[in-house]
């Protein structure tokens, strides 16, 4: 589903406007966080078409679960890779990369954070532009 009507019918609920860190809309509804039984943070994530995170990078690393929509995942220095509804990522620590929706669909991921994330600089309209 790449439309408008993603934002109204994700699994968990849309949350929060996120204010700091990103460009666009974006939106966060932490499902997880909970010390026991795991020590990781659940939080789903919904981006607007255009909308993304900074370049950062996690401490202990990160795996994302698609579960709509369609987005990007880019490692510096890296192509960036089309993500889709079902698709895992794999983030190891320490590893600078940034996560967002493609131009013209709404994207939701599951992001599941161990540790601390260090932010970094905004993904420019440029680099954004040139996927
Ligand atoms: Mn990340």
């Amino acid at each position: 589903m790449k439309n408008e009507q993603l934002s109204h019918s994700t699994i968990f609920p849309l949350g929060k406007k996120v204010e700091q860190y990103f460009t666009g809309d974006a939106y966060l509804q932490m499902v997880f966080t909970d010390p026991e039984p795991l020590n990781t943070a659940i939080g789903n994530v919904t981006f607007a078409p255009g909308a993304r995170n900074n370049w950062h990078s996690h401490q202990e690393g990160q795996v994302l679960m698609v579960t709509g929509g369609e987005g990007w995942y880019q490692e510096e220095g890296k192509p960036a890779r089309l993500l889709q509804t079902g698709d895992v990522v794999n983030i190891p620590p320490h590893v600078k990369h940034w996560h967002g929706a493609t131009t013209d669909s709404w994207f939701v991921h599951l992001a599941l954070t161990p540790g601390q994330t260090d932010w970094l600089e905004p993904v420019s309209d440029e680099e954004y532009s040139n996927l």
